[in-house]
């Protein structure tokens, strides 16, 4: 049938396996393995149990290297083909099944035959139509939904066989695939190899025993790693069409209804392109699954990861959650207090300081500001303005209103100093100031008290006291403010006519509010004001200066390294979130061990276990990223409503939800690259 020069399917030359070696003893397993397989051969591989057939199955199927000799597929030397290469191969030219099945648990049986496709990159329409194809030839139409552990065991076998087919299966490698089932079951297993063997695949069957051996049509036999009978030793000359004489299974028994009813067809089968189309030079090239699929399936297998071990992703959620959430709230409150005192800061003046006479903390009188100390203090350079201020309740009158209304006398910085406008007419000046002029500016509480029915109070006199006053202006409505007083009501009068006219008395000032040039001077300012006084005062310190917008600043101070202190416990609560996370990938890698292997037999790439398991990790990330940003904005919502001033940034919110993205990616890189690394042949010989 083939042409004399056309290279056989399979040839391996030599092949030796050794393990161990290094610290552990050194096991040689094969021994030299000297094996041609031509296209559509059904051999089996018969021997006792340890005699390496399993071993020379994984070489065959590109899941371990031989330690020595050399193996080639269609003519081409898979020894030097690198991991990608033999990712390739096994998707493409192999199928497996194993003994054990191994079907993935969480998976439904259409699931799991169409892994190998997945990471052919086939479209999912087209995976699942297939895949429902395949389980309904061979009998398990209604069956496609059930997980492994809904089905028995020759149907479990039948679903990896479907699996084995997904991707072409040219080339079916099947480890002891009867050595788990009844009889019956075992008969229609081996009815479906014949099958599939008349379709066209090739077909290597290892066994160890030599009844299910037989059905085969060549039977190669191997002892501890030697291969000591060839039942068609002539076939290497080329003719593998010989009919399997030792065909025994009577492929007219009634109990194998789909074997005659429904024959594998192998016109809609890809096996019959196998060998011009298997070309190792499209294994460098093939991609594999599209980046988009590859990530959607594993999503849909990280989610299903999640699900099914609910009560331990829900606790590895909660502390990301509750770090997620701590971020943001604890930020929000920050902020908000941040934000409070520079409201305060704002309405007080941030430039603010009061001076006033005070006796010394040693003992002795108070000392007198006399107009000259505050002509010295506006001369230093970091003072701005300095308003000396008399203020107490005085009657006022003005026709029938009457009553004790508080006159505060300042100079004609008052304005600027308190950021406060007029509505009506103009401020004193200075030079009115200094002429003592009987002028005087209403709050717009006491223009209503005064001048009830007079529109236009301007030009109008009140009197002070005995003095009258001139009404020049109407301040505009400034309401209550953090200091408690009612500025509206009070009336504003001229500082030296005021001493003049109404507080005689009084030989100093009040107080006196001393503006520094900027925020920054504030601290310099009071020092400077501080050193000149106690010089001028003959080195006693009786007076005082008040700085409402140093305590302000202290204050934010505080509160700023408090919620730098909240931000990191938030902080080390997304860490902990994250370690929760790498505890938890590193217990899914180990109990999904097997799955692994599984995948990697199938086809995937050590990129695709790695990108499956840091999407796992990201996923869970992600979901508790967006579960906490929503519980830190209960919780602040819940704050506010208890009455607390809390700020949302959406800067914190990013912020937080990165981290918890980044947290996935670096906590999960580590068992996910655990998880790629994995032997093949070891990880399908792990538990579960
Ligand atoms: P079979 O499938 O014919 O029963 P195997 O190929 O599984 O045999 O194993 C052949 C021999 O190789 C056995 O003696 C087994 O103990 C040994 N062996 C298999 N795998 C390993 C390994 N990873 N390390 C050391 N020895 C191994
Ligand atoms: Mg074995």
């Amino acid at each position: 049938m083939h042409a004399a020069d056309t290279p056989p399917l399979i040839a391996l030359r030599g092949i030796r396996k050794r393990y161990g070696g290094g610290t552990q003893p050194e096991v040689g397993v094969l021994h030299g393995i000297d094996l041609t397989i031509r296209a559509g051969e059904f051999v089996a591989l018969v021997g006792a149990s340890g005699s390496g057939k399993s071993t020379l199955m994984h070489v065959l199927g590109c899941l371990d290297r031989a330690t020595a000799g050399t193996y080639h597929i269609n003519g081409h030397d898979v020894t030097t083909l690198d991991a990608d290469a033999l990712a390739w191969l096994r998707r493409e030219a192999f199928g497996f099944v194993f003994q054990g099945y191994h079907l993935i648990a969480s998976e439904t049986a259409s699931e799991n035959v169409q892994v190998p496709a997945i990471y052919a990159g086939m479209p999912d329409v087209e995976r699942a139509a297939r895949a429902a194809a395949l389980l309904d030839r061979l009998g398990l139409a209604d069956k496609q939904g059930n997980r492994p552990n809904q089905l028995s065991g020759g149907q479990q076998q039948r679903v990896s066989i479907a699996r084995a087919l997904m991707n072409g299966g040219r080339i079916l490698l099947a480890d002891e695939p009867t050595g788990a089932l009844d009889t019956r079951s075992g008969a229609e297993v081996m009815a479906l190899l014949h099958e599939l063997a008349d379709a066209g695949h090739t077909i290597i069957l290892i066994t160890h025993d030599r009844d299910v051996a037989a059905q085969a049509r060549r039977v190669i036999e191997i002892r501890d790693g030697v291969i000591v009978a060839d039942s068609n030793e002539s076939v290497d000359a080329g003719n593998e069409t010989v009919d399997g004489s030792n065909h025994t299974v009577d492929a007219g028994n009634d109990t194998v209804a789909y074997h005659n009813e429904r024959p594998l067809d192998p016109a809609s089968s890809p096996t019959r392109r196998t060998l011009p189309d298997l070309d190792l030079r499209d294994a460098a090239t093939t991609s594999g699954a599209s980046l988009q699929a590859d990530l959607r399936e594993a999503l849909r297998t990280a989610w299903r990861g999640m699900r099914m071990n609910r009560g331990r992703t829900g606790l590895t959620l909660l502390g990301i959650i509750i770090g997620v959430a701590s971020v943001i709230v604890m930020l929000a409150i920050g902020e908000g207090a941040r934000q409070k005192v520079v409201e305060q800061m704002g309405s007080m003046g941030t430039t603010i300081m009061y001076l006033n006479s005070q006796p010394p903390a040693t003992g002795g009188p108070a000392g007198q500001l006399t107009p000259d100390d505050l002509e010295a203090v506006q001369a230093l350079p970091e003072i701005r303005r300095v308003m000396p201020v008399i203020g107490d309740p005085i009657t006022v009158r003005r026709g029938n209103a009457e009553r004790q209304n508080y006159v505060f006398a300042a100079n004609q910085d008052m304005p600027a100093i308190h950021h406060w406008k007029l509505v009506a007419g103009r401020y004193f000046t200075d030079a009115e100031d200094r002429a003592l002029a009987p002028l005087v500016v209403l709050g717009i509480g006491a223009k209503n008290h005064f001048f009830r029915d007079t529109p236009d109070p301007l030009g109008r006199q009140v009197l002070i006291g005995n003095s009258p006053f001139e009404v020049i202006g109407v301040l505009a409505e400034r309401g209550a403010d953090s200091g408690a007083q009612y500025y509206d009501d009070m009336v504003f009068i001229p500082y030296r006519s005021g001493r003049a006219r109404v507080y005689q008395a009084q030989t100093q000032p009040d107080y006196v509010v001393v503006e520094a040039m900027s925020s920054q001077d504030v601290l310099p300012a009071e020092k400077a004001m501080n050193d000149l006084l106690i010089a001028r005062h003959g080195g006693r310190k009786d007076f005082a200066i008040g700085n409402a917008a140093a305590r302000l600043q202290a204050e934010a101070a505080t509160r700023n390294s408090m919620t730098m202190m909240l931000g990191l416990i938030a902080a080390v609560s997304l860490l902990v979130g994250g370690i929760g996370v790498m505890n938890v990938m590193l217990m899914t890698v180990r109990e999904r061990t097997r799955e692994i292997g599984i995948r990697v037999a199938t086809g995937a790439r050590q990129r695709d276990i790695l990108r499956q398991f840091l999407t796992e990790a990201v996923l869970l990330t992600v979901t508790g990223g967006v579960m906490g940003l929503i519980a830190g904005l209960a919780i602040g919502a819940g704050l506010i409503a208890l009455g607390m001033q809390l700020v949302f940034s959406v800067l914190a919110m990013l912020g937080a939800f990165l981290c918890a993205v980044i947290t996935g990616l670096v906590f999960g890189f580590m068992p996910a690259r655990t998880a790629a690394r994995l032997d093949p042949v070891i990880a399908l010989a792990g538990e579960a």
